[in-house]
């Protein structure tokens, strides 16, 4: 898994960030998190192909986070994309993409698959399954985390070798999975393994006041992106505006026992990014935490 910072500003863009635009690569294939003018440019420079896109998730459909669709939707036509599209969000993303479709009048010749998902929502890309989560903004909002499946406990050889099985060809065996003979009973593989241990995973919390339904939601995840719009001294304009400040994202960020937090949707008026870093830092320790910038990318990697 590999998360792509394509545009990281929050409201307005300026020279150094674009409107707000994330991807998460998984097994070669990408899904998108918001689309704000500029996305598709963005997708160009950096090392993420338009066409490799298969889903684009929403996290609501304020200006800054769906301007950059028509384009997309345009260009992805006009490169002859062949396989199909799915866009999904919150209530109502299916009429936002309708009325996208009729007032700029494109003839699509690739499917669209459009659908509108509410709390709890989940769905596979790839093997990761992918959950949508209510938050907390100024208008319908959700936030999305994305789980590969556990993977299995890590062999033990003193176990296997404590019930009687000899180190060998039986160890491989066990290690594929499979039941084996040693001094006369049987050995299964979870007689010898340690236990399960988590896939890699990923939470994206789109615009959002500090939201512990989305904290619960993103329990232990290895990578939390999640808005960090204003510095602290304007606590009060993210609380009308519901939003984040960044000590509230990494606050969160420590409630979810995320291992590492980065911060996004930046406002133009942050104007001091090492300060709006500390800030977080102060919550959740500075090993834990950056501030996105455009075409930063991230491997998440299995833990052990
Ligand atoms: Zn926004
Ligand atoms: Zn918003």
């Amino acid at each position: 898994m590999e998360a792509h910072f394509l545009g990281t500003a929050g409201g307005v863009p300026s020279p150094d960030r674009s409107l707000p635009c994330s991807a998460l690569r998984v097994n070669g294939r990408t899904v998108l998190f918001d689309c704000g003018e500029g996305s598709q440019r963005q997708l160009m420079i950096s090392s993420l192909s338009l066409m490799s896109v298969d889903v684009l998730l929403l996290s609501h459909h304020h200006g800054d986070h769906v301007t950059g669709i028509p384009g997309m939707l345009q260009t992805m036509g006009l490169f002859s994309r062949g396989r199909g599209l799915s866009i999904m969000g919150p209530a109502g993303t299916s009429e936002l993409i309708g009325g996208m479709m009729s007032t700029y009048g494109e003839e699509l010749f690739y499917g669209l698959e459009v659908r509108d998902l509410e709390d709890g929502d989940s769905f596979f890309f790839e093997h990761a399954q992918v959950t949508a989560v209510a938050t907390e903004h100024s208008a319908p909002s959700l936030g999305y985390v994305v789980r590969e499946p556990l993977r299995p406990g890590r062999f033990l050889p003193e176990k296997a070798k404590a019930l009687g099985v000899p180190e060998g060809p039986l160890f491989s065996r066990l290690q594929r999975g499979e039941a084996v003979e040693a001094g006369g009973r049987r050995v299964g593989p979870d007689d010898v393994m340690g236990p399960p241990r988590p896939g890699r995973s990923m939470a994206y919390s789109g615009d959002t006041a500090p939201s512990g339904r989305f904290a619960a939601a993103a329990d232990d995840v290895d990578l939390m992106v999640h808005e960090a719009t204003f510095p602290a001294a304007m606590a009060h304009r993210a609380e009308e505006s519901r939003h984040s400040t960044a000590a509230q994202a990494a606050a969160i960020a420590r409630d979810a026992g995320a291992h590492f937090l980065v911060l996004n949707h930046i406002s133009a008026r942050v104007e001091d990014e090492a300060a709006h870093m500390r800030e977080a830092a102060e919550v959740i320790g500075a090993a834990r935490v950056a501030v996105a910038r455009d075409f930063d990318r991230m491997s998440i990697h299995h833990r052990d």
